[in-house]
């Protein structure tokens, strides 16, 4: 039975451990200490690295791991990332055999020109870096709007009940912008006083669902009728069409 551990890393960022209670593998280890302090905690061997892109809260970590433990790491094969002895790319399948765990891979380019996210079918797990958060999504630095909307409907289109491991507690000022960008939707409202809660006793909002996210998160709902209609009046958005409404969003949400 294979577990995710949170480890909160710098201001907001989380990196996971997937692991039997034994084994871990870790996902986006910005930074070595807490990853090497976790596996101390619960008495696990780390045995695999997975990379979902090349910016330095989420590689920092690898060379001091590395240090103390020999293990494959596994990274997208198009962004810039040293010590990778696995470049990976949409369709790949990672076996990591001590946990018995299998994720296939997706490439999701916007965030970065290589972003890659870590599907485990079996366990109903998306492990999707900067690219969707909760709530929201990341920023397109390298890529082009039309492939982080393209993107995003990849991974919308997994399995509602897929818990989402994204890499940051962006969710409250993320729903805050929904809100703005759909005022009308009350399983947002809804979700906002949720996550709100859970922020003041300090737990996690994160992993959330893909069912969730489709249902309130904006940059999922670019093809909503009432959003668009909304980003179009409001001079936001040249037109109605899904790229557009999309590019706007992030564009108004990058100020907001
Ligand atoms: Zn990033």
């Amino acid at each position: 039975m294979l577990s995710v551990l949170t480890v909160p890393a710098f201001n907001d960022n989380y990196l996971w451990i997937i692991h039997d209670g034994v084994h871990a593998a870790v996902v986006d280890p910005g930074d070595a200490r807490p990853i090497l302090a976790a596996l101390e905690a619960h008495k696990l061997s780390l045995v695999a690295i997975l990379l979902t892109h090349h910016h330095s809260d989420h590689v920092g970590g690898v060379s001091t791991l590395l240090q103390h433990f020999k293990v494959p790491v596994y990274a997208p094969r198009k962004d810039p990332i040293a010590n990778v002895t696995q470049a990976l790319d949409e369709g790949d399948i990672v076996t990591v055999p001590e946990l018995g765990l299998k994720l296939s891979v997706l490439h999701v380019p916007g965030h970065t020109l290589g972003h890659i996210a870590y599907v485990a079918p079996e366990q109903g797990w998306l492990f999707c870096g900067d690219t969707l958060f909760a709530g929201g999504c990341g920023r397109i630095f390298e890529g082009t709007p039309t492939q982080m909307l393209a993107s995003l409907d990849k991974l919308a289109a997994l399995p509602n009940d897929t818990k989402v491991y994204c890499a940051h507690e962006y969710t409250i000022s993320n729903l805050r912008f929904a809100l703005a960008a759909e005022p009308a939707n009350t399983v947002l409202a809804e979700r906002f006083e949720a996550e709100q809660a859970k922020r003041k006793q300090n737990i996690p909002t994160v992993p959330s669902n893909i069912g969730l996210e489709k249902s309130t998160n904006p940059f999922l709902r670019a093809r909503e009728p009432a959003i668009a209609r909304q980003m179009v009046a409001d001079g936001r958005a040249k037109n109605a069409d899904p790229v557009a409404v999309f590019a706007a969003l992030r564009e108004w949400k990058n100020n907001f």
